[in-house]
C-alpha cells in the first residue's frame, strides 16, 4: 500500500472544532495511537502531515516509529493573517513574523514548510474559491525564505491562477489544486513539483446533503480529468487524502483516495503514485 502524503492527525473527519478542542489541553495519545496502529495495520507506512498549531502532528511523529511508520510534519501550518487557514494553523502579518515562524519550525525540527496560499472551494458555487490568494511576489518571497533555510514548501493552493503563480514562485508540492485549466496542468507537469489532488475530499461530500451534488460532481470530474491529463504529460502526482477533513476518515480516506486515483489513472496508477511518493519522501 502507498503512504498518505497529506493527512491532519489533529482532525477527525467529523467536526474540526471538537477534534481540535480535544488536543487543546495537551496532545492526546489515546486518540493518536489508535490512528497510527490502524494506518500500520493497513500497510500504510509513510505519512506526511499537513500541520496543525496544536502539536498533534508533532506528537504523532514522535510516536510513529513504534508503529513502523515514517512520519513527516511541518509542525504547524501557516497563513497570512485574515486569510484561509487560521482555524488550524499559525498566522503572520509581516515577512518578519513569517521568518520567526520558520525559525520556530527549524527549532522544533519540522520537516518542511506548509503554507496556505489560497482559500478553499465554495461548494455551493462552482468555480468560486473563498478568501483572497497570495500574490506571486508574496509567494516568491515566502518560498525563497523557506528554501533558504533548507525547507521544501507544501502549499495549499486552489484556482488556476494561484497554482500557476505558486509554480512560478518555486513551490515543491501543490495540495488540492482545484479548478486548474490546461495551462496550469501543463505548467505543473513541466515544473517537477508534485501534485497531491486530494480527490476524496470532494468525492466523499457527494450525497451528504450539505452541498449541491451537481457542483461537487463537476469539481470532482474536472479534478479527475486533470489528474489524467497531468499524468499523460509526465507530471508528478502523489496520493494524499487530507484525512481528517470533513467525511475523510484516517486510514479509510487513504484507501478511498487510492480507488479514485485508479479510476483517474487506470493501470498506470501504481507506477505514477510510486514515483510521486518517492519524490515526496526525498524532498520533504
Ligand atoms: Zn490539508
Amino acid at each position: 500500500m502507498f503512504g498518505d502524503c497529506h493527512i491532519h492527525m489533529v482532525l477527525d473527519g467529523v467536526y474540526y472544532k471538537d477534534a481540535i478542542a480535544a488536543h487543546r489541553a495537551g496532545t492526546r495519545d489515546d486518540i493518536i495511537r489508535p490512528r497510527l496502529a490502524d494506518y500500520a495495520a493497513r500497510g500504510i507506512t509513510f505519512l506526511r502531515d499537513g500541520g496543525d498549531a496544536f502539536g498533534a502532528g508533532e506528537r504523532a511523529r514522535a510516536l510513529a516509529p513504534e508503529y513502523g511508520i515514517t512520519y513527516r510534519t511541518p509542525t504547524f501550518n501557516m497563513c497570512l493573517n485574515g486569510r484561509y487557514g487560521a482555524f488550524i494553523g499559525r498566522t503572520f502579518d509581516t515577512v518578519g513574523d513569517y521568518r520567526a515562524l520558520v525559525a520556530e519550525v527549524k527549532k522544533r525540527k519540522g520537516d518542511f514548510i506548509k503554507l496556505m496560499v489560497s482559500g478553499i472551494m465554495d461548494f455551493d458555487r462552482y468555480g468560486v474559491v473563498t478568501s483572497e490568494p497570495l500574490t506571486y511576489a508574496q509567494m516568491r518571497e515566502l518560498f525563497d525564505i523557506a528554501h533558504g533555510e533548507g525547507f521544501a514548501v507544501m502549499a495549499h493552493a486552489n484556482g488556476a491562477d494561484t497554482v500557476k503563480r505558486a509554480l512560478e514562485a518555486g513551490v515543491d508540492s501543490v495540495e488540492h489544486g482545484a479548478y486548474m485549466d490546461d495551462e496550469a496542468v501543463g505548467m505543473l507537469a513541466d515544473s517537477g513539483a508534485v501534485w497531491v489532488p486530494t480527490l476524496v475530499t470532494v468525492a466523499n461530500l457527494v450525497g451528504c446533503g450539505r452541498y449541491p451534488d451537481d457542483v461537487l460532481t463537476r469539481i470532482l470530474d474536472l479534478q479527475m480529468r486533470n489528474v489524467a491529463r497531468c499524468a499523460a504529460l509526465g507530471g508528478r502526482i502523489a496520493l494524499g487524502s487530507d484525512a481528517g477533513a470533513y467525511r475523510v476518515f484516517h486510514g479509510q480516506g487513504t484507501v478511498d483516495e487510492y480507488a479514485l486515483m485508479k479510476r483517474a489513472l487506470g493501470e498506470k496508477a501504481d507506477i505514477i503514485l510510486a514515483e510521486g511518493e518517492k519524490v515526496i519522501r526525498e524532498k520533504f
